[in-house]
């Protein structure tokens, strides 16, 4: 029998990771292997599913070596973060770029709350270095593993009405491209190649740094509450009016959900505890494992859990210790960003699919907020959006992304995750973005001869 107070602890916390020191990296799980069977050098992306063959890995210690290795190595030249997206941004079997030497923070300045940060520093090694001059950024992911050029090429988000993408905090930024060398771009000097490559999927040049306009440091406190599902999507509108960063997992088959508020505090520090969410997704597995033979059986479960009630999780700290959390379950993962206003109409039948033809599902669903920015290729371009995520473990079938999924959220506008899974190619995308012909004439321009593209982006951006 599944013990009722783990059962409890799911619905109460999954995904939502109270538990854990935020920044904390050795909770990752091991790389996979860099050597096929063959002896062959290979890349992985985190979840396993993409891999290439680099004929040159290059690992330039200064934005000189950047800007060289742009001229003379063999294409495709594709720059790596983390490794950390689902898309085949990365994979190259021409050369591929690490910014790991490039990391840390060039300069601060205290009164603008600015900090000019080297483009491979990992967002989990930036809180502290902010923090020790008195800044946070104002928003951050579900993660913090992602390096900052690498989660800006995609539009990564956290959540929270008033808070766009990370790209919304970028002031300005060095990029190498393969026409022009290095080129300081803002919203006044190169505006052009600002307002493209802010989110640009690596496919205008490679980011040697970036200055960041950020927050003071700030107390919160996180809540991470069990409710009702119903009660939930009926409220949403409000609790995103209410609190300074929401988000809900969903969790298909059970009629509950999991809300995560952070709000400024002012009560004394409470640090988050240990880390107990991997234990509870494998939990919600056997759950779905062992009542595979009867959906109905898993609803009444949870729903009899529910009922005998619980305290919710809190925890108070500084922002960048408490906003993101540790994944060490892997899995693949589909996003879109849909019009605010039709994402609880969206997510509703994406939950209604996924409960009538997949019962193998058992990773909630999160919805997120994000605000409106101005970036050519971002996602949440000219509008408030509401964002829906589902995901599969690792080892199970992600094709109902697709044939499910996708085809809902495509009804709704969606724009896609860049760094996530989706099937849209350019001709789809230029109806989705108003500025795309834009950011293809300027991505022409500083590689006219497509070094930076591999097949992948060249369907994607239609070159
Ligand atoms: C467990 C997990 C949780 C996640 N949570 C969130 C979340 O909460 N919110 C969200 O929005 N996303 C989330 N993501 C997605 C993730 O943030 C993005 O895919 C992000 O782009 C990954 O960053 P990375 O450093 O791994 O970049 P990579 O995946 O290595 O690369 C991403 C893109 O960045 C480009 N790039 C890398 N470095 C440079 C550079 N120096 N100059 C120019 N381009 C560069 C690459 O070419 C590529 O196009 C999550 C992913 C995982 C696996």
């Amino acid at each position: 029998m599944i013990a009722r107070r783990t059962l409890l602890k799911a619905a109460a916390v999954v995904g939502a990771g109270l538990a854990g020191p935020g920044c904390r990296r050795d909770a990752e799980p091991p790389s996979p292997p860099v050597q096929d069977a063959a002896g062959h050098l290979v890349w992985r992306n985190w979840s396993g599913q993409l891999h290439s063959y680099p004929a040159s890995r290059a690992a330039p210690a200064s934005d000189a070596e950047v800007a060289a290795l742009l001229a003379d190595a063999p294409a495709p030249i594709r720059p790596v973060g983390a490794g950390h997206s689902f898309t085949a941004l990365v994979p190259t079997d021409g050369t591929l770029v690490t910014l790991d030497g490039l990391a840390g923070m060039v300069a601060h300045d205290p009164e603008r709350l600015q900090a000019t940060v080297r483009a491979g520093t990992r967002l989990g090694d930036l809180g502290p270095a902010l923090a020790a001059v008195g800044q946070e950024m104002p928003n951050l992911p579900d993660i913090n593993k992602q390096s900052l050029a690498g989660a800006l090429a995609t539009g990564t988000h956290g959540t929270g009405r008033a808070y766009p993408a990370l790209h919304g905090g970028v002031v300005g930024f060095r990029i190498a491209t393969p026409a022009d060398g290095l080129v300081d771009c803002d919203a006044v000097r190169n505006s052009e190649l600002y307002q493209a490559a802010r989110v640009g999927l690596g496919a205008f040049g490679v980011l040697t740094q970036v200055t960041l306009h950020n927050a003071p440091l700030t107390r919160v406190k996180k809540r991470v509450e069990p409710r009702r599902l119903e009660e939930v999507l009926e409220e949403w509108p409000r609790l995103v009016a209410a609190h300074r960063n929401v988000e809900f997992f969903a969790l298909p088959f059970t009629g509950l959900a999991a809300t995560i508020t952070v709000d400024e505090a002012a009560e004394p520090v409470r640090p988050r505890g240990p880390d107990e969410d991997a234990d509870i997704l494998m939990e919600l597995k056997r759950l779905r494992d062992w009542t595979a033979w009867a959906p109905a059986l898993r609803r009444w479960i949870a729903q009899r859990v529910l009922a005998a009630g619980f305290e919710p999780a809190e925890a108070v700290d500084e922002g960048w210790k408490l906003l993101s959390n540790e994944r060490p379950i892997r899995f693949n993962e589909m996003e879109y960003h849909v019009p605010f206003e039709v994402q609880v109409p969206a997510l509703r039948e994406v939950v209604a699919a996924i409960e009538a033809r997949r019962p193998d599902v058992f990773f909630p669903v999160e919805a997120r907020v994000i605000a409106a920015d101005d970036a050519w290729l971002s996602p949440f371009h000219g509008r408030l959006s509401g964002s829906i995520a589902v995901h599969a473990y690792y080892k199970d079938d992600y094709r109902f992304f697709f044939d499910l999924v996708e085809p809902i959220l495509r009804r709704y506008e969606g724009r896609p995750h860049w760094g996530k899974m989706h099937s849209l190619k350019a001709a789809d995308l230029a109806r989705l973005y108003p500025r795309f012909e834009d950011a293809r004439r300027v991505r022409a321009r500083v590689d006219p001869a497509g070094r930076m593209l591999n097949p992948y982006l060249r369907e994607l951006l239609g070159a």
